[in-house]
């Protein structure tokens, strides 16, 4: 009969799963223990910014974590998926079950949702303060105490992406593909990736393409999604395409690799999660997907 423990393992806060006073395994989520700030990341703590890249003018895309990677909305689907594992829809509630369970990472993470996306922001806020000593955090604690953050001001939602007439290297790129060209339409496609204007675009036929190729010319698909790097690694699906013909090639810690990335960006990305269990179990090594159930 296994029970959950807070220790502080190579210098972190963990929640382990015990077994009398053994550890047995680990819990991938790890403590925000960055001080809390008005509108910065529930998952670790870290501010959002404008992407990889340098500041476009008329940016329209999501904010990503400078920490993480998560944008605000991958973050607070994350932390509500965490909640419902412990019986609620409600941070707070949820934090407190955690608690009760012995998984004080777990709620800390989940008081810190509460703060940034609950109701109740205020006596989020409190949880997190006396869920920080309880760890071993009280220079944080402290810190945040001394600070007393309010709500955060919510920001609006960015406005829909408008959609871009296909410029003309799209339209080749397409018509490339109505002929049975996958190839062709990929290459082509890697020309309008520069465009801002086109390159959603461009990176939706390179999905196609790699969707069309990876069973009978996976090196292609690795060329192509590379050549379209660093487009390419920032989005999940291409990351997963990339994976996909990694697998096809029977290269499956390449595989392991970009699933694990995939992960890293799209948390719940469930046909990567899917893959990388066969992966693992192929590989002989110890899921991470399975082996911290709630
Ligand atoms: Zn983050």
């Amino acid at each position: 009969m296994s029970t959950w423990v807070t220790r502080w393992v190579n210098g972190e806060p963990r929640d382990l799963k015990v077994v009398g006073d053994e550890p047995i395994a680990v819990a991938t989520w790890r403590a925000p223990r960055r001080a809390l700030q008005n509108d910065a990341c529930a998952n670790c703590g870290a501010h959002r910014h404008y992407g990889s890249g340098p500041i476009r003018e008329n940016y329209d895309g999501p904010l990503i974590c400078s920490g993480c990677g998560l944008t605000d909305r991958q973050d607070q689907e994350l932390h509500v998926r965490y909640a419902l594992k412990h019986g609620s829809g409600d941070f707070l509630q949820a934090a407190r079950t955690a608690e009760r369970h012995g998984r004080k990472v777990m709620a800390l993470k989940l008081a810190t949702a509460g703060f940034h996306y609950g109701e109740e922001p205020e006596q989020a806020r409190q949880l997190r303060t006396q869920l920080l000593r309880e760890i071993g955090l009280e220079q944080l604690a402290d810190e945040e105490d001394s600070i007393q953050e309010t709500r955060p001001i919510l920001v609006d939602a960015p406005p829909q992406r408008p959609e871009h007439p296909s410029g003309p290297t799209i339209k080749r790129a397409q018509l490339r593909l109505v002929d049975n060209d996958p190839l062709g339409a990929g290459t082509i496609a890697l020309e309008a990736l520069e465009d801002e204007q086109q390159r959603d675009q461009a990176l939706e036929i390179l999905a196609d393409v790699a969707g069309r190729l990876t069973e009978d010319e996976p090196e292609e698909v690795v060329n192509l999604l590379n050549a379209a790097s660093p487009y390419s690694h920032q989005t999940p699906n291409l990351c997963f395409a990339l994976a996909r013909a990694e697998y096809a090639r029977r290269k499956y810690s390449a595989c392991r690799r970009w699933l694990l990335h995939t992960r890293r960006l799209a948390p719940t990305h469930r046909e990567a999660l899917e893959l990388l269990d066969t992966v693992e179990e192929m590989m002989n090594i110890a899921s991470t997907t399975k082996l911290f159930p709630f």
